[in-house]
């Protein structure tokens, strides 16, 4: 599904440049829930940017369903990432003028849904995360969780096959993050692949396979056993 062929990232601050991904090969099969750790500076938000089609690679290839998106230009970029991919983040990033339902059709007028249908699919992801009621209130008038789950009902509302998240519970308290990781288990269960960054180990163990970034390479790429204990 992913194919990361010797990724590099560069960024040019002035003269200098700061080689943030020093080479990354990474593969990621259908329906696998990857959890991605590493120190604050390590490049975990550089790689799934660029995972998720926001960013390009300075070097190396990023394969993507097969398709070579590693040079693509930002219209195409952006049509690839509608269609395939959902990100979701830190800040939940929603639009604080529109209400919890028009913030998750958002991604559907770019697809050119027509507005009944963009309403009832928006609708029925709200639903699904736990929110029906709740579609007529502005960011503001929610909590953070809450508001979490509306940013990943819009990750959802397009039916792309992969999920990233960076630090999808970086901003929640304790109680709040594993209700919002038990919405992270359902996508996974209900046939998505999942990618989110973490800096907790009890948020990690939910994944099946964990890796870790150490100074912009991948310093280990385990499964994680207690889930293959719990499945034998
Ligand atoms: P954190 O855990 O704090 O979120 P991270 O692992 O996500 O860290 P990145 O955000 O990928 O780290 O940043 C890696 C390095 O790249 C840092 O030194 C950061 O300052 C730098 N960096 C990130 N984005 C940019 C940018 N757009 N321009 C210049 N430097 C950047
Ligand atoms: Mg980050």
């Amino acid at each position: 599904l992913i194919r990361l062929e010797n990724i590099k990232k560069n960024y040019y601050l002035g003269k200098n440049v700061l080689q943030v991904l020093k080479g990354i090969n990474l593969s990621v099969y259908p329906n696998e829930y990857v959890a991605l750790m590493g120190p604050s500076g390590s490049g975990k938000s550089t790689l799934m940017n660029i995972l998720g089609c926001l960013d390009t690679p300075t070097e190396g290839r990023y394969f993507l369903n097969g398709q070579d998106v590693s040079h693509m230009d930002d219209d195409a970029l952006a049509a690839v990432r509608n269609k395939q991919i959902g990100f979701v983040f830190q800040q939940f990033n929603l639009l604080p003028r529109l209400n919890a339902l028009e913030n998750v059709a958002m991604p559907l007028i770019y697809s050119g849904v027509s507005k009944k249908e963009r309403e009832e699919k928006a609708r029925a992801m709200l639903e699904k995360v736990g929110l029906g009621e709740r579609w007529n209130h502005r960011p503001n008038e929610l909590s953070g969780g809450q508001c979490q789950r509306v940013a990943i009902a819009r990750a959802l509302v397009n039916d792309p096959a992969i999920i990233l998240a960076d630090e999808p519970t970086g901003n929640l308290d304790s109680k709040t993050s594993i209700e919002i990781m038990d919405i992270f288990a359902q996508i996974h269960a209900s046939g998505n692949t999942v990618i989110l960054v973490t800096h907790e180990e009890d948020i990690a163990e939910h994944a099946h396979r964990i890796i870790r970034l150490r100074d912009g390479i991948i310093e280990s790429d385990r499964q994680n056993e207690k889930i293959r204990q719990l499945a034998t």
